[in-house]
Formats: C-alpha cells, structure tokens, sequence
C-alpha cells in the first residue's frame, strides 16, 4: 500500500478520497498506524538523544509566524507530512521537561511505561464514564483510587481520577458546598452568601476561584494567617473559624495546602484537623504538589494527619512522574461523593445506579479519559517504592541546593526547603533591594528567551525572587550548579548592560543635541 505523497497531484479527487479513507483506525489501517506511530516514536527519541537545552529559544513573534504560516484549510496532506510538520513545529519548539536545566514549574520528565500507555489508551479510546463504555478500564481506576485511599489512610475511601488540581479542588469545595447546605437544613439560596471557606493566601488560587465558581459571596473565601514560612497557624485558623460562627456566617470548608505551589512548604495538618474536628467543619487537603510523599521511604510522615482529612487532591502529574493529565479527589466517606450523582436515562438511569459501578456518578466530567491506566502502568514497572525514590531523590537534591545557597555570597536563600522548590535572589554584598527586585523578572526572561535555563520567579512577603521547583530526579547538583551558574552570569550582564546603558544615554543626549544645533 503506497502512502500518499504531498506532491501526488495527478488525481486530486481520487487522492482526496484515498487520504480520508485512510483516516480512521481500524483493521485495514492498522499496518499504516503501526507505520506513523512508529515514525513519531523515531522523531522523538533522536530528540531526546540530541536536545541540549530545554527550548529552542524562538522567540514568541517568529512562532506565532510559524503557526500562522499553516493554512488550515487547505487540503489534507497525509498523515506522514501532518505528523513531520508537526515534528518541525511543536517538537522543535517545545519546553522539555526532562533536560535538567529546566528547573522553572511544578512540571516532571515523565515515566516511559506512562507514555506507552498514553498511546495505548488513546488508540482504544475508552471513556471511563459508564461500566458498558469501559468494563475492565473501571475497575482498574477503581482499584488505583482504592490504593491510593489506602496509602492516605482511609479506611473505606472512594474518589475519581480527574484532569488535574484544579478540578479536584473544584470538586471537593462542591461536595463541601453541598454538606454544609445540607447540614444547616435550611434554604441554598439562604445559606449561599453566608458560606466561608477558610485557607491561607498561600493556597493554590484553583480554591479561590472555585468559591466564585461555585456562586459564594466575592468575600467567601477567609485568609488565614501564616507563620514566616507561609504555613497557616492553626491558632489563627481556629480563631478564624469561631469568628465566622459568631458573624453568623457558616464555615463550609478549611482547605490545607500540602505542598504550596510557591514554597513547597506543608501545612500544619494534624493540628488543622484537630480544629477542624473541634468546630465540625470538613478539611480539604490540597496535596496536589506533595501527594508524592504518599509513596516516600523516608518523608511520608511529612503528610500526618492527612487521613483525617474529609476530602484530599493529589495530582499524579506532579509528583508521581506521570504525563498531564493525572489527578484524583479521594474521599473519606463515600456517601460525600454522591452528591455529584445525576442520572441521565440514556446513560446512567437511577433505577439501575446499584448494579453498576458508573464512575460519570462520582465525576464532574461525563467523556473521561482512562488517565489511571499510566499511573498503573508505573507502579508496576517501577513499583510504589521506586517511584517513592524518585520523589525522594528531587527532596534531597532540593534540600542540598538549598544548604549551599547559605553560604552563596551572590544569591541569597529565601524561606525553607520541605519539598523540592528552593527560592532566592541574586543580591551579592552592596547591591541594593531596589536593584535585586528588579534584576529578578528580567535575569527569569533573559533566560527563558535563550532557551539556556528555565526557572520561575515569584513574590514571597513582597520581594520578588527566583525560584527552582526540582522534579527531574536525574538531574544532579552539577546540573544545578549550571543553572544557578547561568543566572548569576545573567544578572550580572544585565548590570553591565545597564552600566553601559546608562553611560551610553548622555552621550546619546549630547549628540542629539548636536546634531540640533
Ligand atoms: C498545581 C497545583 C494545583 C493545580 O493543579 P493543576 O493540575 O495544575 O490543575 C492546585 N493546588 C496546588 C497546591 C498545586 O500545586
């Protein structure tokens, strides 16, 4: 069987014709899907062998041309030319995660048994929504949500895969929303403007967003204070709480971060449960960066009191090395997921709801992907304590970059290390606050325009710093030493520019004027 040929113009309407037919994969197509899925797995790998840097380094404007460049309308050009084309466009262009000098996002390189799965679980396409669409795919995510309820600590758990943190923490401020109308007796619409959710502001912004999403008041969402290193004070928390109750407002949810996006710190979660026990409120545990530590050898204690926990997100994308997308919402009590229940009759008719085990009744989404089949995939390849090891090993790196930061004499160490993200600035001996604020978003763009290095920059307590977020196990300290190595040269270019800059404008002024003259 001849591929089509970009260039095979002799019949253009039997070439159309022959292209869509060819399209779909099915019996007769299986050779040719074996041919193109072959040929990308090819491309990528030469890539991986030969990427040296995490980008390209393109710049925005030469890509937006590239991307405009492709006439989408044009006619079909076969799957070999589509694929190359995009080999050429996205693959060349894109941000790899598994180069060590990328060192900006909560973004991990990824298991291979995880990639296999992907294609396998795209070439079948089950949606894991009703059992008749996906039998055993179910019951596999069914047994993956059991697990991973048995390392929180639930003793008769449930919950759903979902496509990331985001949704699991919209999800369970809605199971949350609807447990504590339910637990006034009165009216939604009486209760809604009166609902509180309690975090700190260093939770993901996800819960902020959920609380309007989810039609709280714009005041809904009560801040928490926090200790120097941004984790909520339970005493604050507890008096945050009684404050609400006296106002008349009803406390709907605490949400405890474990693993901020930002500072990778933990919350105190045993004592926020206590206070949560005590005012009968549910606690939210947002594990999506450190639900890793379910699997850790040696820092699995650094999540206590999460089993005490009424509803828990951990994202597999994060920290279990898995491809987007890969979350779960667990819970604690199974009757809390029900409330998502809605019964269709073509799909899920309530008068059949027991015999079945339909995961579309737990979830927020109807068509879902098979996302747990990666994770499975993983822990049987590498098994839960390999991959325990590899969160590990980002932990320890972290905290070893973090320990030689302290005696650094150009960049300065900010807050502590629990997890995997180390923050700093560069302010060498006489370099003013002003200046460090400054040089901090420009050394992060100067950087990622090269493609060189990518790390992040952010805010803490006001001042802005960089900050590293280490999720490549295979990186080593040397490979950090580079990136560090490479701001430090980038922060002190950019001085230099400024220096010549700056001499450079008088002169500037004094020709100007004396072209005037
Ligand atoms: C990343 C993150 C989220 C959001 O998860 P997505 O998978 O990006 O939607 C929520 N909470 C925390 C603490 C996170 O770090």
């Amino acid at each position: 069987m001849g591929r089509p040929q970009p260039d095979d113009t002799t019949a253009p309407a039997q070439e159309a014709e022959r292209l869509e037919d060819a399209a779909l994969l099915r019996a007769d197509t299986a050779e040719r899907y074996e041919e193109i899925v072959t040929d990308v797995v090819d491309r990528i790998a030469a890539r991986l062998r030969r990427t040296s840097a995490p980008s390209s380094g393109a710049s925005h404007r030469d890509l937006q041309a590239l991307v405009d460049a492709v006439d989408l309308d044009a006619s079909g050009i076969g799957e070999a030319a589509a694929l190359s084309e995009a080999d050429d466009l996205y693959a060349q262009h894109a941000v790899w995660f598994h180069h060590p000098f990328y060192a900006a996002h909560l973004n991990c390189p990824v298991a291979i048994s995880a990639v296999a799965a992907e294609s396998m679980m795209a070439a079948i396409n089950t949606s894991v929504d009703t059992y008749d669409q996906s039998t055993v795919a179910t019951l596999m995510e069914r047994r993956l949500i059991a697990w991973t309820c048995e390392r929180l600590g639930f003793a008769a758990g449930d919950g759903v895969f979902t496509s990331g943190g985001t949704q699991s923490n919209l999800q369970a401020l809605f199971l949350a929303r609807e447990g504590a109308i339910a637990a006034t007796g009165r009216d939604r619409s009486a209760v809604l403007p009166r609902l509180r959710v309690l975090t700190s502001a260093e939770s993901h912004f996800s819960v902020a967003r959920s609380a309007l999403l989810l039609g709280l008041a714009d005041d809904a969402v009560v801040p928490v204070a926090t200790d120097g290193d941004g984790r909520v004070l339970a005493d604050a928390l507890r008096e945050a709480v009684a404050d609400v109750r006296a106002s008349g407002d009803v406390p709907m949810a605490v949400v405890a971060t474990a693993g901020t996006t930002d500072r990778g710190v933990i919350d105190p979660l045993v004592a926020m449960a206590d206070a949560c026990d005590d005012a009968d409120v549910w606690l939210h545990v947002d594990a999506a960066y450190g639900g890793g530590l379910l699997v850790s050898p040696t820092r699995r204690h650094l999540l206590d009191g999460i089993e005490r926990a009424r509803s828990v997100t951990v994202d597999f994308h994060k920290t279990f090395f898995q491809p987007v997308s890969s979350s779960a919402l667990l819970v604690q009590e199974p009757a809390d997921l029900a409330t998502v229940a809605w019964h269709a009759d073509y799909l899920n008719p309530a008068s059949e709801a027991a015999s079945e085990p339909n995961q579309v009744d737990r979830s927020l989404q109807t068509t879902r992907r098979f996302d747990a089949l990666k994770l499975w995939t993983t822990l049987r390849a590498v098994g839960a304590d390999g991959l325990g090891r590899m969160v590990d090993t980002v932990c320890d790196l972290a905290a070893r970059v973090r320990e030689r930061l302290d005696d650094d004499g150009d960049l300065r160490p900010i807050g502590r290390t629990d997890l995997s993200t180390v923050l700093f600035r560069y302010q060498p001996a006489g370099l003013d606050d002003a200046t460090a604020d400054r040089l901090v978003p420009h050394v992060r763009r100067v950087l990622f325009e090269s493609g060189r290095a990518m790390v992040a920059r952010t805010v803490i307590d006001g001042r802005p710093c960089l900050k590293l977020t280490l999720l490549n196990p295979d990186a080593t300290d040397s490979d950090i030493d580079g990136v560090l190595g490479l701001v430090r040269a980038t922060a002190r270019g950019v001085l230099a520019g400024e220096r010549l800059a700056g001499r450079a404008a008088p002169d500037a002024e004094a020709s100007a004027e004396e072209t005037a003259r």
